[in-house]
């Protein structure tokens, strides 16, 4: 016997069935897999959020913090900075 359980709302689905609950408004618990199978126009939200971001100057991608360094005019991402950061020795 083979069913599966909607992760959404744990009503018994047949194998291939969408649950009533998967075809309207998509559902957020948290769960990655309930994310996973969430609507793609979600997914197109998010991107058009990403775009609204600044560019890193140095990777080019997109800034997701908090703050970026500014520097010259030009926004930094943490994680070139870390690879631009040397240390310094002094004998
Ligand atoms: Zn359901
Ligand atoms: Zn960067």
């Amino acid at each position: 016997m083979t069913f599966r359980t909607c992760p959404g709302c744990g009503a018994n689905l047949d194998p291939q069935e969408i649950c009533d609950c998967r075809k309207g408004k998509p559902m957020y618990s948290g769960n990655p897999i309930n994310d996973f199978l969430a609507h793609d126009d979600e997914q197109e939200e998010q991107e058009e959020q990403l775009a609204k971001l600044p560019r890193c100057a140095d990777c080019g991608e997109h800034i997701q913090q908090e703050s970026a360094v500014n520097i010259g005019g030009d926004l930094y991402c943490d994680s070139c900075l870390d690879a631009m950061r040397e240390s310094i020795d002094v004998e």
